[in-house]
């Protein structure tokens, strides 16, 4: 049996960053980019005020006080907008608004409420000193300036100032899009009443949240029959319109097991064993360019599968690092900690097994890990209450209660927006 590791490797060096593209703000938003960003234009763009008040000359307040407040001729007023305003005439003051241009000649504002608020003449209670309240051109950010580096992930703020640089279309890896399909002639949608043996379909669903969380652009389809035809005209559709494919089931060694009777037709997909539970049987490989996940059929084995091989590789093709600190792709999407085990654990001799476990911190700060339920490939419970996936070694059968071994987190599904639809 081939390892994890080596399995994550051989998929890793097959997956690439998609190809940056132009895109407008709002389908960048959350790609990440792809080239760095200079500043062809000054922000802000002109010296404004940051107050509503007067701009004046520092020199014609410098004596105003409650006690001997400076009066002075107001000679006008300059609102934000698209003006060039006159220059102030020495012993006078302008009315002026936040984000107004400055007049020449001002050197300072007063604000508002350190003024009676006069129309045609003001009374100015305090002396401000020079630059109080003036944005200087440029003071944010100066032309030429990197504003931001490729490979920053494009988030509220980030959005917001490439439009304040007015960058309509960055540079940036666009989101995979990501088929998902799964097979089996037991299957009926959700929904659906069913029938003797019938079961429903439950892990295009997770597959395509999943993949969803990740980043993807998902398509998700009705399942397949474990029809060669069926399957084969259904996979060859989506493979020709989209930039990753994942199919769950009919990889192991049963007599209806299609996709592998159907793939495995071309040796651009490889069926292996791989030494982890659950998940033991994989198949990757790349068809005309399109990575192709098959996932196993069990619905923990799927979701398992897609954390520690699918989610690193999305992750690369929308130009993240594999894992989010950053230093490799081996280390798991969502990251490790340390937790030690609070029960003894059974774990199949020679695979790498990752028991669904739930986290706890006890007094002195250390993650406690509880089995989540139900260790069965199909049981979904306990997987759907899971903080973390333990990892125990392959040579390890027992796990004593005290232990310490690392967890892959699961990620925590608190922004899921509505799904993004891939097109073509
Ligand atoms: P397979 O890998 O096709 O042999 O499937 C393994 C187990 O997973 C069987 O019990 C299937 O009924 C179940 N299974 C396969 N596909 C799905 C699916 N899409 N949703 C839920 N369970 C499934
Ligand atoms: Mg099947």
């Amino acid at each position: 049996m081939k390892t994890v590791d080596q399995h994550a490797s051989d998929i890793m060096a097959a997956i690439h960053p998609m190809s940056p593209r132009r895109t407008a703000l709002r389908e960048a938003h959350g790609c990440v980019l792809a080239a760095h960003v200079r500043a062809t234009v000054a922000v802000p763009g002109f010296d404004n005020s940051a107050m509503d008040g007067y701009a004046a000359r520092a020199a014609d307040v410098a004596e105003a006080s409650e006690d001997n407040p400076v009066t002075l001729p107001v000679a006008g007023e300059i609102m934000a907008g698209p003006v060039s305003p006159a220059p102030l005439a020495p012993g006078t003051v302008v009315r002026i608004m936040t984000g107004a241009p400055l007049p020449k000649g001002a050197d300072t504002i007063v604000q508002l409420e350190w003024t009676d608020g006069g129309i045609e003449t003001v009374r100015i209670n305090q002396a401000p000193r020079r630059g109080l309240h003036i944005r200087r051109a440029g003071e944010d950010i100066a032309p030429g300036n990197l504003v931001l580096a490729a490979g920053t992930v494009l988030g509220a703020a980030q959005i917001g100032l490439l439009a304040a640089v007015n960058v309509a279309r960055p540079a940036v890896h666009p989101r995979p899009r990501v088929a998902v399909l799964s097979t089996g002639s037991e299957l009926v949608e959700v929904g659906t009443p069913l029938g003797p043996g019938q079961i429903v379909d439950s892990n295009s669903h997770a597959i395509a949240a999943a993949a969803h969380e990740a980043g993807a652009l998902v398509r998700r389809v009705d399942g397949v029959s474990d029809d060669p035809d069926e399957f084969g005209a259904t996979f060859d559709e989506l493979l020709r319109s989209t930039d990753v494919v994942i199919t769950t089931g009919g990889i192991s060694v049963g007599a209806r097991d299609v996709v592998k009777q159907v793939l495995s037709k071309s040796d651009e997909i490889r069926f292996e064993r791989i030494a982890m539970q659950p998940g033991k049987p994989q198949g990757f490989g790349v068809v005309g360019g399109v990575p192709v996940f098959t996932l196993p059929g069990n619905p923990v084995s799927a979701l398992v599968s897609f954390e520690l091989f699918v989610r690193p590789a999305l992750r690369r093709m929308r130009g993240l690092p594999a894992s989010p600190e950053g230093a490799s792709w081996q280390r798991p999407a969502t990251g490790t900690v340390t937790v030690r085990v609070s029960e003894t654990m059974q774990s199949a001799a020679g695979r790498r097994t990752f028991p669904r476990v739930r986290l706890e911190r006890d007094d002195t700060g250390e993650l406690v890990a509880t089995s989540a339920g139900g260790q069965g490939a199909h049981q979904m419970s306990g997987l759907a209450s899971a903080h973390a996936l333990l990892v125990v070694p392959e040579e390890v059968t027992e796990v004593p209660a005290g232990t310490k071994l690392p967890a892959v987190l699961l990620p925590e599904p608190e922004w899921a927006g509505p799904f993004g639809e891939a097109r073509g």
